[in-house]
């Protein structure tokens, strides 16, 4: 396996916010610091825990249970509803923090994020200690963000990962010739993105710790599991190292899955919202460059069934009003011969393909057109803070009784791309900034990643 050993010099720092989104409702009502505190859906508390802190944890509250039981085993407990929006808010605060430690910031969700520390002790960390520098970055969360993270150090992003949940509530840095140690003990398990399929082919090869996994022939892993193989027994060995990667997937699927504030009885009122939620949802597709080829649309009544329909385009689509004509025809088409009361709308856009702003010969493309409306659009929404330019279907929304009005997002994670635009102000390749030496290296050990 060619693994340069400049590349052994990696060091990647794993941040994670704790019980994030607990956390997120302490820091908004400092009045619940010390109380065992929960957030979970529902209209009327009678939805899942989403999380709960450590002292809600203490009482056996987990991420799942529904909120009665939570309630039942820690009576003085509190329940908080979500607020998303706050959530991503914090959440931004938090990476704004962090991306003034290091030039490589790389989010990979809400509450987590990769550090690149490669360089850190030839010139930064000269005068101090990792510990004392993360331990500086964690407090200055703590007191501008009020939000407790932790951390983990280590030569490759994924050992990282597992030195943070090892850590938590807390930092551990594994050092450089000590990774083979700290993982001896733990089970492959741990590893991200192992399938129960390779879990199970491990086993029967007698290994269930990375130990086990290490005192393996590289050779009888590499025959069975190929590539993979080979870099888990590197991996096992701590001999696997690779510098922090900025990887921009592109999203597969969009949703919206909305639960109304009461049981719709008013069919009319609940299109009305649909189409400004796919207007909402084809928005933010074309800010990513991004239409769609498929849809479907499932309705679900007071009583829990549910209809659903599906269309598939001729060609991908970007337009919101083509969009949502076909949404229209579809829900008469569900909702014909219903009449009961609606309590929650889904919409899932799929098949997603790039959208192609090119200018052409003649001109700008019509999707480049629609593409900077949307984009004016929601930066005069932004700079208002709420809704200034409206589609009809938003606009009848604003003369419904009011309750339907704003639909918050319901995804509070920042997709990735945004992420990047945010941080880096642009789309563009994340490695334009380095060397063509760097260049080239990134490039091979993105061939050399783990691939599952
Ligand atoms: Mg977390």
């Amino acid at each position: 396996m060619a693994v340069s050993n400049s590349q052994n010099f990696n060091r990647i720092l794993h941040v994670d916010g704790d019980s994030f989104f607990a956390s997120c409702e302490i820091a908004l009502n400092p009045k619940l610091q010390g109380r065992a505190v929960w957030v979970g859906g529902g209209r009327r508390g009678d939805g899942i825990v989403i999380a709960a802190n450590r002292a809600a944890k203490k009482f056996g509250v987990t991420t799942g249970m529904a909120c009665f039981e939570a309630a039942r085993l820690c009576p003085r407990g509190v329940l908080c509803p979500p607020h998303y929006h706050e959530y991503r808010e914090l959440s931004d605060r938090m990476f704004r923090v962090l991306e003034q430690y290091s030039p490589t910031l790389v989010p990979t969700s809400i509450d987590e994020g990769f550090l690149d520390f490669t360089t850190m002790d030839r010139n930064v960390w000269r005068h101090t200690t990792a510990a004392n520098y993360v331990k500086e970055i964690c407090e200055r969360i703590w007191r501008e963000v009020k939000i407790p993270v932790s951390a983990g150090l280590a030569n490759s992003s994924r050992l990282a990962k597992l030195a943070t949940d090892a850590a938590k509530p807390g930092f551990l840095e594994i050092s450089p010739g000590a990774e083979k140690e700290f993982l001896k003990d733990r089970s492959v398990r741990e590893l991200s993105g192992l399938g129960k399929n390779r879990q199970r082919s491990l086993a029967a090869l007698g290994a269930v710790t990375f130990g086990h996994v290490a005192r393996l022939p590289s050779i009888l892993l590499k025959q069975k599991f190929g590539i993979w193989g080979q870099q888990l027994w590197l991996f096992a060995n701590g001999r696997w190292s690779e510098p922090l990667l900025l990887q921009v997937k592109d999203r597969t699927t969009i949703s919206s899955n909305t639960t109304l504030p009461y049981d719709e009885p008013d069919y009319p009122a609940a299109l009305t919202f649909t189409l400004s939620e796919a207007t909402r949802l084809t928005g933010q597709l074309r800010r990513e460059q991004l239409q769609l080829r498929e849809l479907a649309l499932a309705v679900r009544f007071n009583d829990f069934s549910e209809v659903s329909g599906g269309h598939r385009f001729a060609h991908p689509q970007f337009q919101n009003s083509i969009v949502n004509g076909v949404l229209e025809n579809l829900f008469h088409e569900i909702m014909g011969a219903q009449a009961r009361p609606v309590r929650q709308i889904r919409i899932a856009f799929w098949n997603l393909t790039r959208l192609d702003t090119q200018p052409t010969l003649w001109g700008r493309t019509n999707a480049e057109r629609w593409g900077a409306l949307d984009e004016a659009t929601h930066h005069l929404n932004e700079q208002w803070g709420k809704p200034t330019v409206m589609t009809g279907a938003q606009l009848s929304l604003q003369h419904l009784d009011g309750i339907h009005k704003n639909p918050k997002a319901k995804c509070p994670f920042v997709p990735q791309r945004e992420m990047v635009k945010k941080l880096w102000g642009t789309n563009a390749d994340p490695l334009a900034h380095k060397g063509d030496s760097e260049k080239r290296l990134a490039k091979v050990s993105k061939q050399i990643q783990f691939n599952h």
